[in-house]
């Protein structure tokens, strides 16, 4: 694996204004922009997995959306390749997305189920490749094959295949077109646990014959464990939490991965760590009001009277392991 970033991202900002949704409905003077993503900067190195963490609702699919420019940003930036997407015209965005595909989370709702598995396979390959009709034909044939599926596939549609079949179709799509970087959003949490192996086991062996970079994002602590590099851990829209695998895994340092690995010890047990008791009371708190301070405080059993107005920074806990927590910022001084 190169140590050079095929991905960095700086300071990346997505918020969604609900006014127009809303304005009929409710009325008042604030609380109507969602801060999705909110201050997030990380590096994806040429090759490696880099598994995003998180409950549902924090913010790790629409990160994954906005680095694809499939969501505008609200600010920051996303450099690819070198390459700062915000100063690519349609041509140039065309281009870069052969090189950065996505695998949805839904095979069910993200295969068009009025086309043909030749169409939808195809269709990226005449977009983005240009190829003709002849070598799109050969190429659909050549991807279904390595993902398990055969020519006799070529002509049914979506509903006439299993849920692992069509992940194994969502999954050709992305490929076909021979990126360099897939963002895997959720590629197994709709799937039976006997079916995620196998597509887990898949998406293994595609990295490494064809070199490829993920960004894997789950809910499921089991599941990035098994496919990551590195890890973030994101809370309410930030990260707070990344590093080695295994290091994050056996030594969590923000009291938030601890309390999501006490929720799955055998992650921990696995990496060769011990998990303490750290229980996750409530909810995750609204996006619309993200709490000031820490944003984790509301839940935290350690939380201090700072953590209730002052934002932790990153600190190196370990190398390439950082945590923001005013636990670690205080041991650092
Ligand atoms: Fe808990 Fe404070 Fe650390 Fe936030 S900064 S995780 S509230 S101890």
């Amino acid at each position: 694996m190169s140590t050079a970033p095929i991905l960095s991202v700086r300071r990346l900002r997505k918020d969604f204004d609900l006014r127009r949704g809303l304005r009929r409905l409710v009325h008042g003077p604030e609380g109507y922009t969602v801060h999705a993503v909110d201050d997030v900067s990380f590096d994806v190195r040429r090759g490696e997995t880099l598994g995003v963490i998180g409950e549902s609702g924090c913010g790790k699919s629409t990160l994954g959306r906005t680095i694809l420019r499939l969501h505008e940003p609200s600010g920051g930036e996303v450099r690819f390749d070198g390459v700062d997407l915000a100063t690519l015209d349609a041509a140039g965005l065309k281009a870069m997305r052969r090189r950065m595909q996505i695998i949805f989370q839904d095979p069910y709702a993200s295969l068009n189920p009025r086309r043909t598995v030749e169409q939808i396979v195809g269709r990226g390959l005449r977009l983005h490749a240009g190829a003709a009709a002849g070598e799109i034909r050969s190429r659909t044939e050549a991807i279904l094959a390595r993902v398990g599926l055969s020519t006799a596939h070529l002509r049914r549609y979506p509903h006439q295949f299993s849920g692992g079949q069509r992940q194994r179709i969502g999954i050709a799509r992305a490929l076909a077109v021979g990126p360099d970087f897939v963002v895997c959003d959720e590629p197994v949490s709709a799937l039976d646990v006997s079916i995620q192996a196998q597509i887990l086991a898949l998406l293994g062996e595609l990295k490494r014959e064809l070199g490829l970079t993920y960004l894997f994002i789950s809910h499921d602590l089991s599941v990035v464990a098994h496919v990551s590099d590195r890890v973030a851990v994101m809370y309410l829209g930030r990260i707070v939490e990344i590093g080695p695998a295994r290091a994050l895994l056996s030594r969590p340092a923000h009291p938030y991965t601890q309390a999501l690995l006490a929720a799955v010890p055998r992650v921990a047990a696995a990496a060769g760590g011990e998990t303490r008791p750290a229980r996750l009371a409530g909810e995750i708190p609204s996006p619309l009001r993200p709490p000031p301070g820490c944003r984790f405080h509301t839940r935290c059993p350690q939380a201090m009277a700072r953590c209730r107005s002052v934002v932790p920074q990153f600190v190196e806990v370990a190398a390439g392991h950082l945590a923001a927590c005013h636990l670690h910022g205080e041991k650092a001084a």
